[in-house]
């Protein structure tokens, strides 16, 4: 192949990414098809469907086992906070800097392509890259040195000064106050990718917003009519669906301004879903004689976990609350205080695992609860992950760590208003224009199968330890 063909290739493999952190298939693909003919566009000329997320269906590790294309354990990190050691209150929180696996612009960096990443979660503190990044939420505040190269922070200050990473307190009945603070985030985050591509070379462009994720949050149980406080009429009805207008929109704008070359793909990391309650995992162990306290909890009196005083040489599990609940077992030799033998592990796992698949409702209907073992999830395991992971109600319910209630069963919740939980599946959306498919719908695709797949358009070598396949 002579130089002029290989410079050919390398100016055609372009790929621009919009990632919808918590984009639910549902919506784009079925409710509000008609109301976002941009997505629709890309969904007629391209391919499509439900991409099923890490376990858990969280933010992080959701992002950078897509764009690693390696599972949470062989990433090491199960959440925002994970046990830094078999200590019971030691947590690390998972910054960018716990990423130790290559993300998709690593391995173009090697190659000479260049990237432009803007607000992609566990990407603060920021590292070297083969062309710009500007990290995304987590990071601090505009103080922090937030951008690579560090000169093009003054860049995206003087285009938004008061540039914002995320939205503060989006779990707060101030509903219009959050409502303007997240169009106004997103705006100012559209405007620095905008200012972006016009002014920066890229081969691979990538821009997640977090708003979506945010919205869903705060204004589901407005919009969803089984979310038992849905309300018709209410005046938020169409909150969410409006803010999928907004980005459609910009969508359009976007594909407008890219040359004919380049592959749009469309994802998210997890879905959405109505969140119907919380069971309190902990008030499940106590109650259920898993977990002692020193002096019991008062009905009525709720308090964090962490406020409790346990009592380490009768515990045999606890639990922390989240959209997934995680439970730890107290093994002998392996926690300060360990009571279960190690040869006994399995079978007290096993035990837990039928007792909270038969979880029921207040009504006493069971909820349908997935339990996983990490090892039967995960290629390798690497720090310390939950010893279960749970799906209350396959994430209908969403896990309580406080303790203080009138039984396991919660309606109210302890971290502020929140009606939606995530889903296991998000979506993605792929227009290739060297490879027109034409609204053909995909099953089976998965997260890890995005890296190998913007990596094979790009013309590069999928390396052999990524977990997922090419899309096609
Ligand atoms: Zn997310």
């Amino acid at each position: 192949m002579n130089i002029l063909n290989i410079f050919k290739r390398k100016s055609s493999r372009k790929v621009f990414v919009i990632g919808l952190d918590c984009a639910d298939p549902k919506l784009v693909f079925e409710k509000w098809k008609d109301d976002l003919p941009n997505l629709r566009h890309l969904m007629e000329s391209g391919i499509y469907g439900k991409l099923k997320s890490a376990t858990p269906a969280i933010t992080v590790p959701a992002w950078s086992s897509m764009l690693t294309s390696k599972d949470p354990g062989v990433l090491g990190f199960y959440g925002f906070r994970n046990r830094a050691d078999y200590s019971y209150e030691k947590m690390t929180i998972a910054m960018g800097d716990k990423v130790r696996e290559k993300r998709i612009w690593n391995y173009l960096s090697k190659a000479g392509l260049k990237s432009t990443v803007i607000c992609v979660p566990q990407t603060y503190p920021v590292r070297p890259l083969n062309g710009h990044l500007i990290s995304g939420f987590l990071t601090p505040n505009i103080k922090s040195d937030f951008t690579y190269p560090f000169s093009l922070k003054k860049e995206i200050l003087s285009v938004e000064p008061d540039f914002v990473f995320d939205v503060k307190d989006f779990r707060t009945d101030d509903k219009d106050r959050l409502l303007d603070q997240i169009y106004t985030m997103t705006k100012k985050q559209f405007n620095v990718v905008d200012y972006m591509l016009k002014n920066k070379p890229w081969n691979f462009f990538m821009h997640v917003v977090m708003g979506v994720d945010r919205i869903h949050h705060a204004f589901w149980h407005f919009t969803d009519t089984e979310h038992f406080r849905y309300e018709a009429g209410n005046q938020y009805e169409n909150a969410i669906r409006d803010y999928y207008i907004f980005i459609d929109q910009k969508i359009g704008e976007w594909l407008n301004q890219l040359d004919k070359h380049t592959s749009v793909l469309v994802v998210s990391d997890h879905g959405a879903k109505r969140m119907d309650g919380g069971i309190c995992i902990n008030e499940w162990l106590w109650r259920n004689g898993y977990l002692h306290f020193k002096n019991n909890p008062k009905k009525g009196q709720i308090r964090s976990f962490d406020e409790m005083e346990i009592d380490w040489s009768k515990t045999k599990a606890w639990g922390s609350g989240g959209y997934y609940g995680r439970l730890f077992l107290n093994v002998k030799d392996r926690e300060p205080n360990g009571i279960i033998p190690p040869e006994e592990y399995e079978n007290v796992r096993d035990e837990l695992i039928e007792k909270l698949k038969a979880i029921t409702n207040p009504e006493g209907e069971n909820i349908g609860t997935r339990v996983f073992k990490p090892q039967d999830v995960y290629k390798s395991i690497n720090n310390i992950p939950p010893d279960l992971i749970i799906y209350f109600g396959d994430l209908l319910w969403r896990s309580v760590g406080s303790m203080g209630y009138d039984g396991w069963h919660t309606y109210e919740n302890d971290t502020g208003p929140d009606s939606c939980n995530h889903a296991e599946h998000g979506l993605f959306i792929l227009s290739d224009p060297k490879n027109k498919k034409h609204n053909r719908m995909i099953e089976d695709a998965q997260l890890m199968d995005i890296a190998p797949t913007v990596l094979s358009i790009m013309g590069q070598k999928v390396p052999s330890d990524m977990q997922g396949k090419v899309i096609s």
